[in-house]
């Protein structure tokens, strides 16, 4: 068990060619899941980050912090800036991109590659909660309106301020594991 926080995570890191560049933020307040709708491979990591990094000037502004598939992840965007994953909790959310489709079952995301990648997913995960003192706990969308911290997902965060219809990681995400996983891993 570590002492102190560790500081920024060492990844490999792809930058992402939208996010605000303004001042480093100080406080980070939720983890946003996400999947990518794209398939459960070992190069999607990669694949993902290098999508975000080849956007054009003109958009679509979209990215996120972290890409993570079984065998990898790679950072996009720095913790302390504000990434274009899920309105309404860009300004105080740390975004995390997986592969697979929100439509998988609990078995799909289960399997082989859904396990190595969740459970790697949820090691960041415990970093990130570590290093901005960030209570592992769910957060539904009656606690995001009200401003509860905790990891949620762009699911709940469409669901509480409306500002987008995207459903991922899906209802089939394996939330009570990944939870359980991150807990762990704190
Ligand atoms: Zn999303």
């Amino acid at each position: 068990m570590e002492q102190h926080p560790p500081a920024a995570l060492t990844l490999p890191f792809v930058e992402a060619r939208h996010y605000l560049r303004g001042a480093p933020r100080r406080r980070v307040d939720l983890i946003v899941l996400h999947c990518m709708e794209a398939p459960e491979k070992s190069n999607r990591a990669e694949a993902c980050a290098r999508y975000f990094a080849s956007l054009p000037d003109a958009g679509p502004k979209a990215s996120a912090h972290f890409t993570v598939d079984n065998d990898s992840i790679v950072q996009c965007v720095r913790d302390e800036f504000v990434a274009y994953h899920a309105p309404g909790a860009n300004h105080n959310g740390i975004g995390i991109e997986h592969a697979g489709y929100a439509k998988q079952s609990r078995e799909e995301w289960l399997d082989d590659f859904g396990l190595a990648m969740l459970q790697r997913s949820a090691g960041l995960a415990a970093r990130l909660c570590r290093r901005w003192n960030i209570p592992v706990t769910l957060v539904l969308p009656t606690g995001l309106r009200i401003g509860q911290r905790g990891i949620t997902t762009h699911a709940y965060v469409s669901e509480a301020f409306g500002r987008s219809k995207h459903w991922d990681p899906g209802p089939s995400f394996p939330l009570d594991r990944y939870l359980n996983w991150v807990a762990g891993s704190t």
